[in-house]
């Protein structure tokens, strides 16, 4: 993962996720929690995109069918409403 700086206006939205206007997670879901609202966006949603659980369901299934509570790094929940859905 490449070193990513803590100021968060330094990332160009040109390199977010395609996902990333409409995204729960990355928009308002985790509110209450800033500093790990920030984690997940340098972690995934700037850096190892194709890792989100989020950003695989909705290129598998639309945007539609992704949770707005599921997290990025929740894989096997991803895993499940994939398998439900075949
Ligand atoms: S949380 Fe996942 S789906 Fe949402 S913008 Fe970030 S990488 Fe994309």
């Amino acid at each position: 993962m490449p070193d990513l700086p803590a100021n968060e206006e330094a990332y160009p939205m040109s390199a977010a996720c395609e996902f990333a206007p409409g995204c729960a997670v990355f928009n308002a879901a985790l509110e209450g929690m800033p500093h790990t609202a920030l984690r997940y966006r340098q972690r995934y949603c700037y850096s190892a995109i194709q890792e989100c659980a989020r950003y695989r369901l909705a290129r598998a299934l639309g945007r539609q069918s992704v949770p707005p509570t599921l997290l990025p790094n929740q894989d096997s929940e991803a895993q499940e409403i994939l398998a439900a859905k075949r």
